[in-house]
């Protein structure tokens, strides 16, 4: 007998969830595996979120909780009432998959904005720490 079954479905970039935690009826925390190609410093985000129903990602910006170092990436989420991800992301269970955009976002580092504008800071010369396009050294 010839069976066909529906191509799976997969969606990239998803990685399994580890750990949650309801800390609250309004704070959760959770943990992924960490993809091995993912670095990011200290006060980076990531964009992270689940799949709609046609498909397409919902995605949020998150903060990484967990230290550059570590095997996994911890998120603490609020709760938003009716908040279009946050109302499905509270009932995630370990083993699922949550969608996870590996590239880091660093805005909220220290000297982002100034080393941005780095030109144009002449109050900043002898300024003891290094400047580089990566930011505070
Ligand atoms: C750089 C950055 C980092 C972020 N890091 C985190 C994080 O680590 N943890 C986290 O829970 N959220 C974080 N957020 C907010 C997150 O991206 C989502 O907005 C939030 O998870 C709610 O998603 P939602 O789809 O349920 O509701 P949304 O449609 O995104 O938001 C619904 C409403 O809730 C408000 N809201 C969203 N987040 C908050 C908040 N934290 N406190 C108070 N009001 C809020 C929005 O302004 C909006 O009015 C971050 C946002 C940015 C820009």
């Amino acid at each position: 007998m010839n069976v066909r079954t529906a191509p799976l479905k997969v969606m990239p970039d998803t990685q399994a969830v580890m750990a949650v935690t309801h800390w609250t009826d309004t704070l959760f925390s959770f943990r992924i595996r960490r993809p091995r190609s993912l670095r990011f410093r200290s006060g980076e985000f990531v964009m992270i979120g689940l799949p709609k129903e046609d498909g397409t990602p919902l995605l949020r910006a998150y903060s990484i909780a967990s230290p550059s170092w570590a095997d996994e990436l911890e998120f603490y989420s609020i709760n938003v009432p009716d908040g279009p991800l946050t109302s499905r992301l509270q009932k995630i269970k370990v083993g699922d998959q949550i969608i996870l955009r590996p590239k880091p976002v660093g805005t909220l580092v220290p000297g982002y904005a100034v080393a941005r504008s780095a030109s144009q800071r002449p109050a900043c010369r002898g300024f003891p720490h290094q400047w580089s396009d990566r930011g505070y050294r």
